[in-house]
């Protein structure tokens, strides 16, 4: 089962927000690097694609095991009820830019609430090594995410300083031993 198209790179951060079609197709992508789902309960790759009329959002059924399963398992988005666009913008922001003011940085550009951008950023500090934060990571690394935002009409960059060792990544790889 093919992949959905992505639109053509680098992706903005405002059509993460705004177009939910491509939020969810860059969510496959970044957890399964192989362009596959993979069953977390038996590991077969054969599975059939379910997607919420209502929301977007994308389950599959192990063709297998018949169990269902979501991109987000096994994620630090798994049991969030934050939309996948703003997971991901928080994501591209966490790899991005510096630990320093990210919860309000989240809340800024997303639009969650301060508290709810917060909780984010605990689970995203306790799981440095979350594969959606190291996919994103190297996305960030290779270009294919554009840190600019329309504002009112206008597009505004996000990231006015160059990548800083001061990213939570950077901070989880230097304290690994
Ligand atoms: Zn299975």
């Amino acid at each position: 089962m093919p992949a959905r198209p992505l639109p053509p790179e680098p992706i903005s951060l405002s059509t993460l927000l705004m177009d939910a079609a491509t939020a969810e197709a860059l969510l496959e992508r970044l957890r399964w690097q192989r362009g596959r789902p993979n069953c977390p309960h038996c590991g077969a790759t054969q599975c059939y694609r379910l997607t919420c009329v209502r929301s977007g959002g994308v389950r599959f059924k192990c063709a297998a095991c018949r169990k269902q399963y979501s991109p987000r398992r096994g994620t630090v988005m798994e049991r969030s009820n934050v939309p996948t666009g703003r997971w991901l913008v928080a994501l591209a922001l966490a790899a991005g830019t510096p630990v320093n003011g990210l919860p309000a940085r989240i809340e800024r550009h997303t639009g969650v609430s301060y508290k709810t951008a917060w909780t984010m950023v605990q689970r995203l500090k306790a799981n440095p090594s979350d594969p959606l934060l190291t996919a994103m990571n190297r996305a960030v690394d290779r270009g294919i995410i554009l840190f600019t935002i329309t504002d009112r009409g206008q597009s505004q960059p996000v990231r006015t300083v160059p990548r800083s060792p001061s990213t939570l990544m950077a901070m989880a790889a230097a304290s690994t031993p």
